[in-house]
């Protein structure tokens, strides 16, 4: 693989960038491998670098049925941060968080991690406890965050109303090395690098059936036939109960359509995230200018991966309140991907009932911050058996009513 560099840039410009080289490979699929990876979104992707990258397991094939990014990983608002409550879930978003800080140079791949600062406003006295008690653990978890005060809210954020008559800004909960990163280039830059590792990422190849033997996993049948593999792992997000129904166990998840939505771009107006999560919206400016803007899921079950007119406008009057400027904006687009809910709202990266076959779902609204967290922690699990990293998120926590309850970080959170 040629690696990409400010010297490869200008040379290129002078050629007309006619040397650049595919970013990775179209292989045809093995009849075994060591390790299949069911998914390429950010988490199956990051899953298989860090197989090669830290355990050298390199005969890997990560199979994809649409386009690699194209699932939740290529349709989400790229929001960054580790400030959650409980303590096993601080240790895998800090982990990501701080991977993404040298993500790009790690990856040769540009991320564009933009560290610019996340805020989660409290809007009544019950946040306001919530987010002060998440300050204090924060702190005792090592995650660097602040509860700032409205006065400072305003000054981090000029357009922001705090006098709302409904919901006045009564402080927010700050990570300031919390932020975004540019989505697609993500799945883009653990893909380029699974490449160069010779590993196989095989696109419109969808996993129809998992072949088993005597208890354990031996391969699985896709629509380009099928292939063998010692170990498998399921990183399917929205479609992960569909998967668990091919390996013979059942999930305690719900797959809900979650929906954003970006106006035009204007000029820069706000350079930091913000949360209203008892308001239920969120709302950061990209690069190009646009106003990119969420809320909440679904009420029902669905596997749509659309937009819907009246999340839109549910969404927009939700934030009108404390963002005025909001109401003379024009949508341009809107969109939806298929989240996998659990009931704590902590994922599950876990051995499976069947031998061999691992798993990792759960991530619901808020799973593309912890792309690299994860993926490490999965990695070794899957090479070692063994992750302190997603020692407390196994699937036997459910039966054993051990939650990770994050519902208040992850409710409407992203
Ligand atoms: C609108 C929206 C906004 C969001 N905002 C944020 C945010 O701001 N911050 C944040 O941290 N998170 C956010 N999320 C959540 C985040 O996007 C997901 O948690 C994360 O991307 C999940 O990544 P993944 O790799 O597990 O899944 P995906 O990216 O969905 O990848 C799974 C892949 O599996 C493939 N697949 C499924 N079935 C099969 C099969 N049978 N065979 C082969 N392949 C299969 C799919 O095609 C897909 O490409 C948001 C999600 C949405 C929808």
């Amino acid at each position: 693989m040629k690696r990409y560099s400010a010297f490869a840039v200008a040379r290129e410009a002078l050629r007309n960038h006619k040397g650049w080289g595919r970013a990775w490979a179209a292989p045809e699929p093995k009849r075994h491998y060591d390790v299949i990876i069911v998914g390429a979104g950010g988490h199956g992707l990051a899953t298989a670098y860090y197989l090669g990258r830290n355990f050298g397991i390199t005969n890997v094939a990560v199979l994809e049925k649409g386009w690699l990014g194209g699932g939740n990983t290529g349709r989400n608002t790229t929001i960054i941060r580790s400030n959650y409550l409980q303590d096993p879930s601080a240790a895998i978003y800090e982990k990501a968080r701080s991977l993404y800080e040298t993500l790009s140079q790690d990856l040769n791949y540009n991320v564009m991690y933009s560290p610019r600062g996340v805020m989660m406003l409290a809007q009544t006295q019950a946040e306001v406890r919530g987010y002060r008690r998440t300050a204090h653990a924060n702190a005792l978890q090592g995650v660097q965050t602040e509860w700032i005060s409205p006065a400072r809210v305003k000054e981090l954020v000029p357009i922001i109303n705090i006098d709302g008559p409904r919901y006045p800004v009564l402080g927010a909960l700050w990570q300031a090395r919390g932020g975004t990163a540019r989505h697609d280039a993500v799945a883009w830059g653990y893909a380029r690098a699974c490449s160069a590792m010779g590993m196989h990422i095989i696109q419109q190849c969808e996993v129809t059936g998992i072949r088993r033997e005597n208890g354990r996993v031996a391969g699985v049948d896709t629509t380009r036939g099928a292939i063998a593999c010692d170990k498998l792992g399921l990183v399917v997000a929205g479609h992960s109960g569909v998967l668990a129904e091919m390996a013979g166990f059942r999930l305690p998840i719900e797959s809900v359509a979650l929906q954003a939505l970006v106006s035009e771009p204007i000029k820069p107006c706000m350079d930091v995230v913000v949360m209203a999560n008892t308001v239920h919206g969120y709302m950061s400016q990209s690069d190009k200018g646009e106003m990119v803007i969420g809320g909440g899921a679904d009420g029902f079950n669905n596997y749509t991966q659309r937009g819907s007119f009246h999340h839109v406008e549910e969404t927009v009057r939700a934030l009108v309140e404390t963002f005025p400027m909001i109401s003379r904006l024009k949508m341009l687009r809107q969109w939806g991907g298929i989240v996998d809910m659990t009931g704590d709202r902590s994922p599950i990266l876990s051995k499976t009932p069947l031998e061999g076959c691992f798993i990792n779902c759960g991530w619901g609204t808020g799973g593309f911050k912890s792309i690299p967290g994860s993926g490490w922690g999965m990695a070794e699990l899957m090479a070692t058996g063994e992750s302190a990293l997603t020692r407390a998120f196994g699937l036997e926590r459910f039966r054993e009513g051990r939650f990770i309850d994050e519902s208040v970080a992850a409710g409407v959170a992203h």
